[in-house]
């Protein structure tokens, strides 16, 4: 998309990165309020090639994962999907992301990385989490009633010059691993998703096997 064209204004690029095996309305609901309390000009949904933390995990190909992503930000006018991770090769990791999108747009262009309230506890440990901090602001989802208290130390003793908003969103228990378990016992994931990502689903035979007793994450 056009960004950053206009040498006189600042644009608020929003980052939602994730496996998105399948994408949800967790994800979707996330990036669609982040983006409204920011006021995001637009987020880029950026799936994973091989995510780092998923190496000892059946992941599916990144072909359906970003035709699914596509599916589902297709609608919103402020929502793109990304093949930078996707087509590059090895492990993605998000620091490589955030360098590659500061070196390719100009300083009008400020980055902000979307995370939901689990991966905010993590972050830290990232590759690199001191580039992170330093090249994006870091948008934090959690649920009404979430303790930020951890997340807030964590950070805090990490030394790293995280710069955090933590936006409240609706609470959704929607998990892409619970999609999995559903369409493998052949029970609906109707509403849990968008309808052209679960006929997706359907029509690719995605998640038929999934080991049903995998962990949730
Ligand atoms: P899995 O169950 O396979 O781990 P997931 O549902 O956690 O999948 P990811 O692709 O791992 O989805 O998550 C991408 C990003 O979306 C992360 O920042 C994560 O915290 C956030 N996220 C995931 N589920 C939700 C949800 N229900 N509400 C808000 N944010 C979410
Ligand atoms: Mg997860």
């Amino acid at each position: 998309p056009e960004v950053g064209k206009d040498p006189a204004r600042t644009y608020r690029l929003g980052i939602m990165g994730g496996t998105f095996d399948p994408i949800h309305y967790g994800h979707l609901v996330t990036a669609e309020q982040a983006r409204e309390a920011l006021d995001l000009d637009l987020v880029l949904f950026m799936p994973a090639g091989a995510p780092a933390f998923k190496l000892h995990q059946r992941v599916s190909a990144p072909e359906d994962r970003y035709a699914m992503t596509v599916l589902a930000t297709a609608a919103n006018e402020a929502f793109f999907t990304s093949r930078l991770e996707i087509d590059r090769p090895g492990v993605t990791y998000t620091a490589d992301t955030l360098r590659y999108l500061r070196a390719h747009y100009p300083n009008t262009v400020k980055l902000y990385f979307i995370t939901g309230a689990d991966a905010i506890l993590d972050i830290v440990s990232w590759r690199d989490a001191g580039d992170i901090a330093e090249l994006a602001t870091l948008i934090a989802a959690t649920r009404p009633g979430y303790d930020i208290t951890q997340a807030h130390e964590r950070i805090e003793a990490s030394g790293f010059p995280f710069d955090v908003r933590y936006i409240e969103i609706p609470a959704l228990a929607i998990s892409s691993t619970n999609i999995r378990q559903r369409v493998a016992l052949g029970r609906s994931i109707r509403y849990l998703t968008s309808e052209s990502v679960v006929g997706y689903i359907r029509k690719n035979r995605l998640y038929q096997d999934v080991d049903v007793i995998e962990r949730s994450a």
